[in-house]
């Protein structure tokens, strides 16, 4: 049983261990690592010392550390020798103390010194433990120094199995049945002290259990087992019941924290299972790992190994000469650097190959000595180093039995516009690794876990503008938020603004709450806090609702598409801005493969422009329109025909909520000429809101008014010239319209007087209407007619828009 740091912070954990080696009912031997955080401490004493800084107050920190822990433990267990155990804490602080300030003195930490140095925390992890142990039973403390012996000096060396199982009988065959060993170090072949490397004592554990033939190998930690990916990093992350060997061998090797590298294995060899546990919740049966594998999924896990360099030599000298690979990774060795992974290359011409990090710089010394004379030649390039890489791996035994698997890994990754610089799989399929940008690792493991172990497409959206559309589809998400779940959509806002404040919250906004949250938020909307916030929350499809009709947000959807933002909009200032505006717009969105929707431009709900463009996708093309865009004019045009005049009409309209404050808003038809500004665009047609001919239903001198108010009090003005009109129409037995006009390449916008012939003649009051002539539909219009205004209808246009970001996903 191996229990690492994080089983071991504080007296009271300590004791919880005893507690769970106690209860076995077999002969067992405890592992031990330092207690959290201890063997960082030492690290940074090493640094110091190199630094030939005062290390008195790290001392004194590192032995207040461990010294509460011990004396805390005496008030939790009856017959601890306190005592003893203090006196034998106080030996280890005093030969740390005196091996620190020897190294000081000399001006540098020597490799075994430093090894003593950082076996510190583990050395007192065990004389704890045994004090603990021995109030109940006897206790045999094994010395790693005795048998775990290694191969080789380097920093992370191979245990010699064969000569520590012999050593190990030798020393302990009469071991008693509760045993304890310090983690982390053995012996190298010098005879001396050495490190396994950061993380080893599971790795000391694995080889305790070859030299005791152990039934079982349990690594105690802070997780319930493995998971589909590193919870830290993705709540979502699946807990794995069972895996093979060498599924948790790729695991490790590329860079999942849970388990040492090495640790593997010398128990696949001897046939000895493991099993991960979590010390707080030791009922959990963990992860089992044996010679078989669950059959359920193919892919098991991600992991990721951050902080790698990429080494490339090249050059016209290689094609055809033997040996050049060999050659290349003989140097590697030599220098005792590990080669994470081999990249296939296109051309014969190279090779590359990933290294830690850290070993970048020797790694192309070494080369460059190597390859002296055929660098000096001109035969090799001069040999590249890419810095700042990870490798995002997925693993699983059956993975070369599913097809599709790796197109799924690398169109996630192309998803998440992260870049690919390398591929390898090996030779087993049982892995499939990529080289990416470090910065974009975690964005990358995130998006990788959403698409092919949770397969829930998710929306992020951020939604701008509460007023009454803004705030009826917040209530309309939160109403059908159950039922996309159960339709494996997830759907989160994270991001409520109105033009002062902004609320954010990265697992979604309690949408019963959100009036009191944003109330109490402090600080505004702003394009690099929400670009910052998507990051730092590894969001992979961000979508922007804008709600307002706001010129200046209008204005800033370039910059949200270029940050990856999908943009759903009901906001027509930047459809009907400038042609160059809109056109950026239209090329970022498909340069960043992100959606520009604006379905709620015209006619609300009503689906207008989706037709448009699934019509013209299809060949066809816009020959004429004729619509009625305004559902206030809509309804003032319905009531006029039924005996009131423009002026009461309007006024009843204004009561009702139907127009904008300033009716004059809708009486100047501008928003009715944007609308049909949208529509011919849509349709290809390169032109400007100036150049579509507007007539507004009243005189220009009321059109322009700008105060509601005066507006309403002047317009009875009008009223006997309009009757005319009215009189004029029905004494033809025909009505007036507000039509919105698309014809031989122009747009405008009028008054006309229809007759029972015509599309939009018999179109009620409030209704839009939109009659669409194109070359498959002729010579009878295709219609579309419904409510094209009201908060209700608006959003649920805007949910559907939101809904289809969905689809690129999906597609892509
Ligand atoms: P210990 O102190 O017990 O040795 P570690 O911190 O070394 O614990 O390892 C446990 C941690 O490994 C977990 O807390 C978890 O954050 C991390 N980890 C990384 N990848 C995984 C994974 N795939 N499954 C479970 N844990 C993982
Ligand atoms: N204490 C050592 C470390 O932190 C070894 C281990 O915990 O496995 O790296
Ligand atoms: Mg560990």
């Amino acid at each position: 049983m191996k229990f690492g740091g994080s089983s071991l912070a504080t007296a009271a954990k300590f004791n919880h261990v005893v507690g769970l080696i106690e209860h076995q009912t077999v002969p067992v031997c405890g592992v031990f690592s330092a207690p959290q955080g201890v063997t960082n401490s030492l690290a940074d004493l090493i640094a110091m010392i190199q630094a030939q800084q005062d290390i008195t107050p790290q001392l004194d920190l590192i032995s207040q550390n461990l010294l509460t822990i011990s004396t805390d433990c005496a008030s939790l267990r009856d017959g601890f020798d306190a005592s003893h155990n203090h006196l034998q804490t106080t030996e280890l602080l005093e030969d740390l103390r005196s091996l620190a300030q020897g190294c000081l003195l000399i001006g540098h930490c020597p490799k075994v010194t430093a090894a003593q140095i950082y076996s510190t925390g583990e050395k007192f992890s065990t004389l704890l433990m045994a004090a603990l142990l021995r109030t109940k039973s006897k206790v045999t403390v094994i010395d790693p120094k005795h048998f775990l012996t290694t191969e080789d000096f380097s920093d992370e060396p191979i245990a010699d199995i064969e000569q520590s199982v012999q050593l190990f009988k030798q020393h302990y065959a009469d071991a008693e049945e509760v045993a304890v060993m310090p983690g982390f170090y053995g012996v190298n072949p010098a005879g001396d002290l050495c490190l396994l490397g950061r993380n080893g004592s599971d790795y000391s554990a694995a080889i305790l259990a070859v030299c005791t033939a152990a039934t079982v190998c349990e690594i105690w930690t802070d997780v319930d087992g493995i998971y589909s990916v590193d919870p830290r990093l993705v709540a979502q992350a699946q807990l794995i019941k069972q895996m093979s060997y060498q599924e948790a061998m790729e695991l490790s090797y590329f860079g999942a924290k849970i388990l040492h590298p090495k640790t593997i294995t010398p128990l696949s060899k001897h046939q000895i299972q493991c099993v991960i546990k979590n010390t707080l919740n030791p009922a959990h049966a963990g992860t089992l790992i044996s010679a078989k594998t669950d059959k359920e999924k193919a892919v098991k896990a991600i992991s990721n190994l951050s902080d790698v360099a990429m080494i490339n030599v090249s050059g016209p000298g290689m094609k055809g000469m033997v040996g050049m690979a060999a050659r290349v990774f003989a140097s590697m060795s030599e220098a005792n650097i590990s080669v994470i992974l081999i990249s296939q290359s296109s051309s014969e011409y190279s090779i590359s190959f990933c290294v830690p990090g850290e070993e970048a710089d020797l790694a192309v010394k070494r080369l460059n000595q190597s390859f002296k004379l055929e660098l000096k030649n001109a035969l090799l390039e001069p040999i590249q180093c890419r810095k700042d890489l990870a490798i995002i791996t997925l693993i699983g035994d059956r993975m070369h039995q599913q097809k599709g698997t790796a197109s799924r890994f690398f169109s996630a990754l192309s998803h998440a516009r992260v870049n690919i610089i390398a591929i390898a799989q090996d030779s087993s399929e049982r892995s499939i690794s990529a080289v990416v940008r470090a910065k974009r690792v975690d964005d990358a493991v995130v998006i990788c876990h959403q698409q092919l172990f949770l397969k829930k497409p998710r929306i992020d959206a951020f939604l701008i503008g509460c007023g009454t559309v803004g705030h009826e589809l917040i209530q309309q998400i939160n109403k059908q938020k159950d039922w996309l779940k159960s339709k494996e959509v997830e759907l989160n806002l994270v991001g409520i603004a109105n033009s002062r404040q902004c609320l954010l919250s990265a697992n979604g906004i309690d949408l019963d709450q959100w009036q009191a949250q944003l109330a109490r938020c402090e600080e505004g909307l702003s394009l690099d806090r929400l670009k910052q916030f998507v990051r730092s929350a590894h969001l992979t499809n961000p979508v922007i609702i804008d709600c307002t009709s706001n010129q200046e947000i209008a204005m800033n959807y370039l910059s949200y598409l270029e940050a990856n933002f999908h943009v759903v909009t009901a906001n027509k200032k930047a459809n009907t801005d400038s042609l160059t505006y809109y056109h950026q717009l239209q090329n970022m969105a498909a340069k960043r493969q992100r959606r520009f929707l604006y379905e709620t431009n015209v006619g609300a709900g009503l689906p207008v422009i989706d037709n448009l463009q699934s019509l013209l996708r299809a060949g066809d093309q816009l020959l004429q329109f004729e619509g009625i865009l305004s559902g206030s004019l809509s309804y003032i045009f319905g009531e006029i025909h039924q005996g009131l005049s423009l002026s009461e009409a309007t006024l009843k309209a204004k009561k009702l909520g139907y127009t904008e404050p300033n009716p004059a808003e809708d009486l100047n038809g501008m928003d009715v000429a944007r609308k049909v500004l949208v529509i011919a665009r849509e349709a290809g047609m390169e032109l400007e809101l100036s150049d579509v001919d507007l007539q507004a239903v009243v005189p220009a001198h009321l059109a322009a008014m700008t105060d509601g108010e005066q507006f309403m009090h002047q317009l009875p003005e009008y009223d006997a010239s309009f009757q005319k009109l009215i009189d004029d129409a029905e004494s033809k037995g025909e009505k007036l319209r507000y039509v919105a006009l698309i014809k031989d390449h122009k747009c405008a916008v009028k008054i006309q007087s229809v007759g029972p012939d015509h599309p939009l003649y018999e179109i009620e009051a409030g209704e839009n209407a939109l009659a669409i002539n194109t070359l498959y539909y002729q010579p009878k219009p295709f219609i579309i007619r419904g409510y094209g205004a009201g908060a209700e209808v608006t959003a649920a246009g805007l949910f559907g828009d939101l809904l289809r970001t969905l689809a690129w996903e999906q597609e892509h």
